[in-house]
Formats: structure tokens, C-alpha cells, sequence
């Protein structure tokens, strides 16, 4: 999505609502499905400087880091940025001509807001790390206690028995 600056002169305010498909922007990514991000922006035109504020909203289907299943996820976020025209682009967007490109800034906001980790719920229980069944809609018959036991001496103290001594002053010094 572009702004046209052609016909703006010093000191105008202007509105722009629109919608712009932004799944191009991420091929790259691990989004499997992104909806159209829906904007909504005013821009103030400056000498050599247009601000840029308003608000900006998409859907975005991920994979649950747990479980590996489809969650979508709804961001939005406000804006705030300044345009440059002819700047470097390190501090501020740049622009050149009368055309103020605005899909980096973007894919920026999408981006650096998005969560790293998605989950499909706060407790989903993920796969089972033995035969890889979604815990969420089934169960297995995988003994999962070994790998979520509190206490990693367990097997110790049920298979060394109670023959000698030794074995019971090791468990109590595991005990502490
Ligand atoms: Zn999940
Ligand atoms: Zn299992």
C-alpha cells in the first residue's frame, strides 16, 4: 500500500483506511495462512517529512509450538512513525518522490509483535514424546511418569528393594 503524495501540499491531514493482502511479505515465515492486514492511518505532510499515525490489525494462522496444530491469532497494534524523504532509512522510513511505500513498516510492526511462541492454550498438553500422539484430543498408553516425575530417583528406590541397608541410607541422602 502506497501513499500518493503528488497532490499534498505543507500542512495537510489526511485519512486513509484500507485493507492489503501482506501474505507475499511473509513466505519466509511460519505462518501458514495470514488474512489481509486491515489499516487505518492519518499522515500529516511536512516539509521533507510526513508522520504517519493510526492503527493496524491482522490475522495470522500459526503452528501451536506445543502441539503442532493450526491457531490463529489475531494482532493489533498502534502506529506511530515518521517518513523521511530521501533519508538513510536507518532511524526513519524513507521516501523518495512523492511516494511513500508503506509495506515495510508493515511487516516491521507484524513482525517485531509478534509472540515467538505460540500455543493453541495456555495448557496444552502437547505431544507425547514417545509415540507422538496429541495429548489435547486423545490419549496414549505411554507411561509419560518417567519423563514428568518429580523425583528422577523413583525407578531407584522401587527397584532397589529393601535387601540391604546401603541402598536405604542412598535414598534418603537423594531425599534432600
Ligand atoms: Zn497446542
Ligand atoms: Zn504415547
Amino acid at each position: 500500500m502506497k501513499i500518493d503524495l503528488s497532490t499534498a501540499s505543507y500542512g495537510d491531514k489526511k485519512r486513509l483506511d484500507f485493507c492489503t493482502d501482506v501474505s507475499e511479505l511473509f513466505r519466509e515465515e511460519q505462518f501458514s495462512d495470514i488474512r489481509p492486514c486491515e489499516v487505518r492511518i492519518g499522515y500529516e505532510v511536512l516539509d521533507g517529512t510526513v508522520k504517519v499515525i493510526g492503527e493496524c490489525r491482522v490475522n495470522l494462522t500459526s503452528l501451536c509450538y506445543r502441539c503442532g496444530d493450526p491457531v490463529t491469532v489475531t494482532m493489533a497494534r498502534e502506529l506511530c512513525e515518521t517518513f523521511i524523504e530521501d533519508g538513510d532509512g536507518e532511524e526513519f522510513y524513507a521516501y523518495t518522490g512523492n511516494i511513500i511505500d508503506l509495506t515495510p513498516m508493515l511487516r516491521d510492526l507484524i513482525i517485531t509483535n509478534f509472540p515467538t511462541v505460540i500455543l493453541c492454550s495456555e495448557d496444552c498438553r502437547g505431544l507425547c514424546f514417545e509415540c507422538g500422539t496429541n495429548l489435547n484430543h486423545s490419549d496414549c498408553k505411554c507411561d509419560h511418569t518417567q519423563e514428568t516425575g518429580e523425583n528422577p530417583f523413583e525407578i531407584l528406590k522401587n527397584s532397589g528393594g529393601t535387601d540391604n541397608g546401603s541402598s536405604k541410607d542412598k535414598n534418603i541422602k537423594t531425599k534432600k
